[in-house]
């Protein structure tokens, strides 16, 4: 063994014990992210394991017989300007805009793994095997996927395209024989020499492309938690076959871990919403006809600050139910302070989550986290639903879609979802700016309830009027 060979190995040892270790510190990130109390730590893990796998990279870079140091430069400008754009974009977005942000991400995970399956047939196209062609054909396909379906998301979550579902008349069937003309396309691809293979790749790349916009396209605004979820679960798989094509270990393991988790969140979204998991990753639901809001059903009833802060004072029992106008209106302090004030006068106090309201899965539970509301009077949906006929006051804030009763009838984009039944409660309280529907465009017959009373402004000062006019109980004068 001559002493080149014997360098090589073992910076070949040192590079794959990085990558382990990587990966590793990766499946403590993921473990400590599951949650609220050991999330920065997960963090840490994971900003550590990402570390050590880029200057692992950086020193097998450097050991390569053909290394330039132009390859460095190369490396490390767009690696700046990327980070630097990165930093920028996550110090500057709202915790209401997470989600846009993360439909960006994924979108150039899928990028990326296009970009490198050409890049890897461009290479050593002529000379890989069939299995190394369809490696790289099926991380085109999921990368192309991902690409598109998640700029459709990014532009459905910030409004700038339609939340209405594209209901495309037989659009199953031509998403199967979209499927099928890529596999074609694949199969093609792997068992042709020349630069003719470049044909079936250019065709199944734009097939892909078509697929994952036409996927997305065709859901509902309320089901986007789901599909946030399972472009997630695409990004990774996207990540793991640009790991199997560059023959880099700790990507395929990274990828491998987001795919997983991402399904996993899936599934779970799917379960709470009462959706059909198969049918998602089929763009297949959503088809429900969008009803429009068309204006009040009925007479509505309004109340004060003050009025309210005087009946909260005389409840025994109180219900909060947030959701997304909670989260814009930050008005989680104000409402941990009530709830505080509220539980030292002696009202049992809890906090009603339902699993996809706001716009981030467990959205609430972090700003009420935040706000240092004790975990114990958070409760879930399931925990709590059957206690709301036995509450005094609930008060509904900044939330639509999760406490809306049409979801208990057919015909309606979040029909079957399951909701928090706060309309049992002896009264309801909404906290809102206007009559407009929630997320998923769906009129609101809670509104009109003779039970429902409606408090209209911001969230956030609406609260504050609140605890300005709550009694101050005897012994603190
Ligand atoms: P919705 O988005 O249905 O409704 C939010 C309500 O908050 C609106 O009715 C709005 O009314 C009100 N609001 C907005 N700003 C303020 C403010 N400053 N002060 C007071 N009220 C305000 O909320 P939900 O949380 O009930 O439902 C979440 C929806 O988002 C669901 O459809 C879910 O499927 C979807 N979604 C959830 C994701 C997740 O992972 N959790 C991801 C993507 C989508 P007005 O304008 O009149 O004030």
């Amino acid at each position: 063994m001559n002493a080149v060979m014997l360098v090589s190995g073992r910076l070949t040892n040192f590079v794959d014990a990085c990558y382990i270790v990587a990966g590793l510190l990766f499946i403590l990130a993921l473990a400590g992210l599951a949650k609220f109390e050991s999330s920065k730590r997960g963090n840490a893990f994971g900003i550590l394991g990402m570390i050590i796998a880029v200057i692992a990279s950086i020193v097998w870079l450097v050991a390569l017989p053909h290394y330039h140091p132009v390859a460095l430069v190369l490396l490390f400008v767009p690696m700046l300007i990327g980070a630097g754009i990165g930093i920028w974009k996550a110090t500057k977005v709202e915790m209401t805009g997470m989600p846009e942000l993360i439909a960006q991400l994924h979108s150039f995970v899928g990028l990326a793994a296009v970009l490198i399956g050409f890049n890897a047939f461009m290479e050593d196209g002529a000379a890989a095997s069939a299995f190394q062609r369809s490696e790289i054909w099926i991380g085109v396909f999921i990368g192309a996927l991902t690409f598109t379906g998640s700029i459709v998301a990014w532009g459905k979550l910030s409004g700038k395209i339609a939340s209405k579902p594209l209901a495309i008349p037989g659009r199953n069937w031509i998403n199967l024989a979209i499927v099928v003309a890529i596999i074609g396309c694949g199969v093609w691809f792997s068992n042709v020499d020349g630069p003719i293979a470049w044909l079936p790749l250019a065709i199944l790349t734009g097939l892909s492309l078509f697929l994952g916009f036409h996927l997305v396209a065709a859901i509902g605004g309320a089901d986007m938690p789901v599909v946030i979820s399972m472009l997630n679960s695409y990004s990774g798989w996207a990540a793991a076959f640009s790991g199997f094509s560059l023959h880099i270990s700790v990507l395929t393991i990274t990828g491998a871990l987001v795919g997983f988790s991402g399904a996993i969140l899936s599934f779970i979204m799917c379960r709470a919403m009462n959706r059909s998991f198969v049918s998602v990753i089929l763009g297949g639901f959503g088809d429900a006809p969008m009803v429009a809001a068309d204006g009040p059903q009925g007479e509505i009833h309004e109340t004060t600050a003050a009025d309210l802060a005087g009946q909260l004072a005389d409840a025994s029992s109180v219900i909060v139910a947030p959701g997304y106008g909670m989260a814009v209106a930050q008005a989680q302090y104000p409402v941990a302070e009530l709830a505080k004030r509220l539980r030292e006068q002696g009202v049992e106090v809890r906090f009603a989550i339902h699993p996809v309201a706001g716009r981030l899965p467990g959205h609430m539970n972090v700003l009420l986290a935040e706000a240092h509301v004790p975990y114990d009077i958070v409760m879930e949906m399931d925990e709590i639903n059957d206690d709301f006929a036995d509450t005094d006051i609930v008060l509904v804030i900044g939330a639509n879609d999760t406490v809306n009763p049409a979801a208990m009838d057919p015909g309606t984009p979040i029909s079957g979802m399951p909701v928090l039944h706060v309309w049992e409660g002896r009264q309801v309280v909404v906290f809102k700016r206007s009559m407009k529907p929630g997320y998923a465009g769906v009129e609101n017959p809670l509104f009109f309830k003779d039970n429902t009373q409606m408090l209209f402004g911001d969230a956030k000062a609406s609260v504050d009027a609140i605890n300005a006019a709550l009694p101050v109980p005897a012994a603190a004068h």
